[in-house]
């Protein structure tokens, strides 16, 4: 069985002691709780969150990575300085990186690829955007990215990546897709996982991403192939994050 996973992504927001105020009012809201947890601050607030975090089940992630693992990159981190900070986590291919910043899926591979070669579990982002969702080619967009982002990952490796499709679209616009079409794209994804990775396709968790609330969090989560959420804007709050890990969906209310 898959373990739900809930993934705070904080963006350009938060400094570190915003991030400690946040544990101090998040940690004991999520104590015994069922789902993964993972929160992924400015690179700035990694150490203080680090810190703040310690003695708790909830983990640290780094929103970006550079795969080289030392050298002339200026205003770059390197995995190993992440791995050294505690994180378990980063995310990688997140759309604001792919459009604002031209990355490439096939960067996004050799990022993944480094990350677990320090143990840090690579969360790899994919899906489309509105135009390619109304021009019919979600389902076209999502398997290039998957299968050029995944390229690196060695064999035997495939299940400590988790995905999240987020429809760029749904990200921070307040539109989610409805439970039935996210469940849809994610039972694509699973069987790309499983061409891709064979039976341990069945083990990765694919999360859903895009305006995930409390009011739309347990019917998505209530869906089979979705396990768990990346998620921005409800994120920033510690009651709002608490309520989307304990969802009603998987018994798991406070
Ligand atoms: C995101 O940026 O990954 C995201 C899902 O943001 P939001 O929840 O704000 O749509």
């Amino acid at each position: 069985m898959r373990r739900p996973i809930l993934a705070a992504n904080w963006k350009m927001h938060k400094t570190a002691a915003e991030a400690e105020e946040f544990a101090e009012k998040f940690l004991p809201l999520v104590e015994g709780a069922r789902a993964e947890v993972v929160i992924a601050p400015p690179f700035t607030a990694l150490e203080r969150l680090s810190r703040a975090l310690e003695g708790s089940a909830v983990a640290l992630a780094a929103q970006n990575v550079n795969p080289a693992p030392l050298g002339a990159f200026t205003g770059e981190i390197a995995p190993g300085m992440l791995a050294e900070l505690g994180c378990r986590y980063a995310i990688v291919g997140h759309s604001e990186r792919r459009a604002l910043y031209g990355e490439s899926s096939a960067f996004v591979a050799r990022k993944a690829a480094a990350l677990l070669e320090v143990g840090i579990r690579p969360i790899v982002c994919v899906g489309e955007t509105l135009a390619e969702h109304e021009a019919g080619r979600a389902l076209d967009v999502v398997r290039e990215q998957l299968t050029a982002s995944l390229a690196e990952v060695p064999e035997g490796r495939g299940e400590e990546v988790v995905i999240a499709y987020e429809p760029v679209w749904a990200i921070g616009t307040g539109k989610t897709a409805t439970p039935q079409a996210a469940q849809e794209a994610h039972t694509w994804i699973r069987k790309m996982l499983a061409s891709r990775f064979g039976e341990t396709g069945a083990k990765i968790r694919i999360q859903y991403g895009g305006s995930v609330k409390p009011d739309n969090v347990d019917a998505l989560r209530a869906q089979p192939d979705i396990d768990g959420a990346l998620v921005g804007g409800a994120s920033l709050d510690p009651e709002s994050f608490a309520r989307l890990v304990r969802s009603e969906a998987t018994g798991d209310s406070a």
